[in-house]
């Protein structure tokens, strides 16, 4: 499986990194490795000093497919849950001024929690969830995916157009505002319309 994640998908979180609203989706993928399994800790790497949160949609692929048109897109997922991109942020930045590719920053062991799935129900549309995410209690984070500048099924026919989907593969679908640090002995809780589906803690 892979994974494979959006960058800069929300307005508002790319201007608060500073970064051009984009007109093309902005990818980048995560190996296997990257997955954190459920309920297992994220021990804080030692090559950062700035790792960071971004809570995000995940969908799950549930049809292999190249080439999808956008109208077909739907055919291809059922289930999705809250995820969070880790990023060492300092490295990002180094990487960005330098020009060169982000994995390091964004794709080393453990950086992609994914909580647990839901099946979509008939009356849940993909692009009007919301999702959020607590730190110690508090919520740090709340989107909502009407606010996405790609679609989901938008995202699917882009990427499909180069990376063949495989049954499994995980999608992130890009961070609202709000990202930021975290520390050792945080507690990170994910929510989709209300409903806990993930839980990280940092040691
Ligand atoms: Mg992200």
């Amino acid at each position: 499986m892979k994974i494979i994640c959006i960058g800069r998908n929300y307005a508002a979180h790319a201007k608060e990194l500073s970064n051009e609203v984009p007109t093309d989706p902005v990818i980048f993928m995560k190996p296997k490795s990257a997955l954190l399994i459920q309920d297992k800790p994220l021990y804080y790497p030692e090559f950062t000093d700035d790792l960071q949160y971004e809570c995000e949609l995940v969908v799950k692929v549930s049809k292999n497919g190249k080439y999808i048109q956008e109208k077909f897109a739907h055919k291809y997922y059922h289930e999705v849950s809250v995820g969070l991109d880790f990023t060492a942020r300092d490295l990002q930045q180094k990487q960005k001024d330098k020009g060169l590719p982000w994995e390091i920053a964004k794709a080393f062991d453990a950086s992609a929690a994914v909580g647990a799935f839901v099946t979509l129900k008939d009356d849940q549309k993909i692009q009007e969830l919301n999702f959020s995410l607590d730190l110690n209690g508090k919520t740090v984070q709340a989107g909502n995916t009407a606010d996405m500048i790609f679609s989901v099924n938008k995202m699917i026919e882009y990427i499909s157009q180069y990376f063949t989907l495989n049954i499994g593969d995980l999608i992130f679908t890009g961070t609202p505002a709000g990202v930021g640090p975290v520390n050792v002995y945080d507690k990170l809780e994910g929510f989709l319309e209300g409903q806990k589906l993930l839980e990280v803690d940092i040691r």
